[in-house]
């Protein structure tokens, strides 16, 4: 596992470094619109605390953290009206995975059919 690297784009958001639209904002969490949407709903989902992706996060999270992050996500796919219409929760983690920011988070994604679930 990579140390944590707080130059990541999401640790700069969570310092105020960079701005964001908050969608969701709690002790433990913050959810904000992807800057490059893939699908009419696209919201990213994170821990504030320094987490390198969701392995790490699921080793080292508080028992807080980790119920506050999985409510936060549940929560924001209800607010978005995704529950009826289906939705899709994506956690990309390292090369294999194409994670491209190391510091965890979940994709939302909804609001049109999402298609296959992996494309090779
Ligand atoms: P991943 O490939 O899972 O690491 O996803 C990183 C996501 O962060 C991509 O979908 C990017 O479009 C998104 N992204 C990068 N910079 C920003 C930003 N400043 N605000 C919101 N989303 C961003």
């Amino acid at each position: 596992m990579p140390l944590y690297d707080d130059s990541n784009i999401f640790a700069k958001i969570l310092r105020g470094d960079i701005p964001c639209q908050k969608v969701l904002e709690g002790p433990h969490v913050l959810a904000f619109p992807d800057l490059y949407p893939k699908a009419p709903t696209h919201i990213l989902v994170i821990p504030k605390g320094a987490y390198v992706d969701i392995a790490d996060f699921g080793a080292r999270a508080s028992e807080a953290e980790i119920t506050a992050f999985w409510r936060a996500v549940a929560d924001i796919a209800a607010q978005a009206g995704l529950k009826d219409s289906g939705f899709r929760v994506i956690a990309n983690a390292g090369a294999n995975g194409g994670q491209e920011v190391p510091h965890f988070h979940v994709h939302i994604l909804g609001g049109c059919p999402l298609g296959p679930m992996v494309s090779r």
